[in-house]
């Protein structure tokens, strides 16, 4: 009988995620996880950092204390090992760096013994991200010209070495230690018995490069004191020297919505890019998406416009994902955008004008200011008499420029590209959150997203600030009996992160 074709053996990558903000991962650890066919993940990993798997891809989370079960090591290498021996590429994804306390070495070993191909990624350890992050540069040229990287975790395992308190204490520059918070009062202890003046300067940085980063400046003496005074849980590094003394409040502390929690209602794709922004700002954001958009129950209606396009004079858009869906079908089923010549394109703001151009298309026309169905009726109404149009427009939406059209004496198609449904069910995690006054802000931009979240969340939405997008978002929040604390300006996206902006103490 032939032998079967053996199969060829996939591939481990040790992957360092990086210290927890989602733009801290190498280019090649990006590579990585996009042709990953399985990721295993620590729980300190930024979860924001799976976007970039596949989304076919098996995601394994290897446990968070006090939460799921923790995968033990030996569990850990065995996955690994039949993952990659059934042909898969492997993901293994550790918070910072894979060889900084990551047990990465135990790994390599099970994989080198199975005769398992392997690549090392590495990624910026907690202790290099202070320096960028928290303000506390590790090396510095008149106060350390040395650092040692320290675990404060007592090893369960009897026959790893013991810290040399003697020899850290009298170490020549910066110690760094991770893993020593909850054993904080005892290493501080022995260092100072070993020789280390109690008053060395020292900083614990809580969650360097997350959105609710702490830096917290105290002595040797002192740090179990702020540990248990805070409450402060893990993950965080302790720096004892000198360096801690340069420490200045860092960019990252000083970005303007820094410390604050924005909730994101918009629906999943644009939502991505709200957040973004905010995150860019200093925000943690937080999606729950209210409304969500998927193609609409019948292209029929569509198919037939399409179909007849010469005989439009304009084509109108009244949101981006109006653009997305009509063109998407238009180069689906209808040939390219040669079939838009005669039709003039009309957005109703400039983030659908800028969809348009994804698709090289001008829009000829977008109103000056406002970006509303009024603006956008105002703008339209003088060249309607006589003319057709053709609305691209959402499963619902306002009525408000179909009737002013055809007030003004043209002749009106109104399609609908896309489905617009309420989401049912909010995250539990975000619902907890809420009602632990752990959000600031909730973005509201819709009238259907203020419906919806009344829905999702009820008398919860007063723990939290509502950003509103526009007026006639803030009369439909106000009618629903939850007026807004801000309003954006100019009714877009980035007017109402302005408002948010302003609406700070
Ligand atoms: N491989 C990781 C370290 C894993 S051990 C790295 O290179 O960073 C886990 C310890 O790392 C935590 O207990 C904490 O001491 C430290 N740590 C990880 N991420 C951190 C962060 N964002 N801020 C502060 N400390 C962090």
């Amino acid at each position: 009988m032939p032998t079967p074709p053996q199969q060829s053996t996939g591939r481990v990558y040790l992957v360092g995620a990086g210290p927890g903000d989602p733009g801290l991962i190498t280019l090649r650890g990006v590579e990585c996880l996009r042709r990953a066919d399985v990721v295993f993940y620590d729980y300190l990993v930024n979860p924001q950092i799976l976007r970039h798997v596949p989304p076919q891809a098996e995601r394994v989370c290897l446990g968070r204390h006090g939460r799921d079960r923790i995968m033990p090591q030996s569990e850990i290498n065995a996955r690994m090992v039949a993952e990659a021996r059934s042909g898969r590429t492997v993901v293994r994804l550790k918070g910072g760096d894979p060889a900084i306390f990551g047990r990465a070495a135990e790994e390599v070993e099970a994989l080198r013994a199975e005769g398992i191909s392997y690549e090392i990624v590495p990624g910026i350890t907690a202790a290099l991200a202070a320096g960028s992050h928290a303000g506390i540069p590790v090396t510095h040229r008149d106060f350390a010209s040395a650092v040692a990287l320290v675990t404060g975790h007592q090893q369960e395992d009897e026959s790893a070495p013991e810290l040399d308190y003697a020899a850290l204490a009298a170490f020549p520059g910066t110690l760094v230690f991770y893993m020593g918070i909850t054993t904080a009062g005892v290493w501080c202890r022995e260092l100072i018995a070993a020789g280390r003046s109690a008053d060395t300067p020292a900083a614990i940085v809580r969650r360097c490069t997350w959105p609710d980063q702490e830096t917290i400046c105290c002595t040797l003496q002192s740090v179990a004191d702020e540990v248990e005074k805070r409450r402060l849980r893990p993950p965080a590094i302790v720096i004892v020297g000198q360096v801690t003394q340069v420490a200045v409040e860092s960019w990252f502390e000083q970005r303007p919505l820094f410390g604050q929690t924005v909730l994101v209602t918009r629906p999943s794709e644009q939502g991505l890019e709200l957040a973004d922004r905010l995150h860019e700002l200093g925000a943690a954001a937080l999606l729950q998406p209210a409304i969500a958009i998927d193609e609409p129950d019948d292209w029929v209606p569509v198919d037939v416009a399409l179909a007849r396009l010469k005989e439009f004079d304009w084509l109108v858009f009244s949101s981006a994902n109006g653009v997305r869906y009509l063109m998407d079908r238009l180069l689906s089923h209808h040939g390219d955008v040669r079939k838009l010549e005669n039709t003039r394109l009309a957005a109703i703001g400039p983030r659908t004008a800028e969809t348009l151009a994804n698709y090289s298309l001008k829009a000829d026309l977008t109103p000056p200011e406002k970006f509303r169905a009024e603006g956008l009726a105002a703008e339209l109404v003088s060249q309607a008499a006589g003319r057709q149009f053709l609305l691209a427009r959402a499963s619902r939406g306002r009525e408000l420029l179909a009737e002013a059209l055809t007030a003004a004496g043209a002749q009106v198609t109104q399609v609908v590209t896309y489905n617009s449904r309420d989401v049912e069910t909010a995250d539990p995690e975000i619902a907890a959150a809420l009602e632990a006054r752990e959000i600031d802000w909730i973005t509201v931009t819709s009238s259907a997203i203020a419906r919806s979240i009344v829905n999702l969340f009820g008398e919860k939405l007063r723990k939290a600030r509502l950003a509103s997008i526009s007026p006639v978002t803030s009369a439909t929040l106000r009618e629903l009996g939850y007026p807004p604390a801000a309003e954006a300006a100019s009714y877009t996206t980035d007017g109402l992160v302005e408002a948010i902006l302003s609406a700070q103490p």
